[in-house]
């Protein structure tokens, strides 16, 4: 299975990407933690993505794709895609890329959620410094505070996480990656999941529209 997430910053994606991972063993691409390892890193790509970051913009579509295809080509034939594609050419890259090797997506899962709740969500998160795990000091603290449950690492709050950044990131969203949702819907692939609800349920019904889509069965209302 080959799945792209999709829903505004805040909505609870990289979460559910590795909850979805477990459960139908997957490979997760985030594109968002791999450019913030390359910055960490300085590598050469990292120093071109730090700027885009910081600001809350996207990285440039050539740069991106790149990394998302030598990703795939490195990586196992079923993984979740958290973060790309984020814009139509990126999408369409996507799409031709997989043809190329005899593959295709088999559903985007989009995350619905009002954007206040997802600035007060993201207000909230801090992540792993060294395993990148996210948590949210409301709705997902860890056991200690300020200490990382897998890894021990200690949380912190990133730097795109100010409320004037997730604003600008909200507003990109909407610009640049709201589209992907008709680009989706328009080949069938689209499934909505309310992103409002407790973690675990979100998962829940993640799961059950995956195993639907694999039924062949229609998509839940
Ligand atoms: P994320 O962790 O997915 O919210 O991504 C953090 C930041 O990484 C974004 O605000 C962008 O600057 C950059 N980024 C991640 N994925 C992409 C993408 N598909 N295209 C362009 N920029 C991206």
């Amino acid at each position: 299975m080959r799945l792209v997430l999709l829903g505004p910053p805040g909505a609870g994606k990289g979460t559910q990407a590795r909850h979805l991972a477990d459960r139908l063993g997957l490979q997760v691409i985030a594109t968002g933690d791999i450019f913030r390892r390359k910055v960490a890193e300085d590598t050469e790509l990292g120093r071109v993505a730090k700027r885009y970051l910081d600001a809350g913009e996207l990285v440039p579509d050539d740069v991106t794709i790149g990394m998302v295809v030598a990703a795939i080509d490195e990586g196992p034939a079923g993984f979740i895609l958290d973060g790309f594609p984020r814009t139509i050419p990126q999408a369409e890259a996507l799409e031709r890329e997989l043809a190329e090797r005899g593959m295709a997506i088999s559903a985007a899962l989009a995350f619905v959620l009002d954007d206040e709740v997802a600035v007060a969500r993201i207000a909230g998160r801090r992540t792993c410094a060294k395993c990148q795990t996210p948590y949210n000091v409301v709705f997902n603290p860890p056991r200690v505070s300020g200490v990382c449950d897998v890894c021990g690492g200690p949380l912190v709050q990133r730097t795109d996480e100010k409320e004037e950044t997730v604003r600008r990131r909200l507003a990109v969203y909407r610009e640049s990656t709201a589209p992907l949702l008709e680009f989706y819907a328009e080949r069938g692939l689209l499934r909505e999941v309310d992103a409002s609800a407790p973690e675990s349920e979100v998962t829940e019904r993640a799961v059950e529209t995956l195993k639907a889509l694999k039924d062949g069965s229609p998509a839940p209302a």
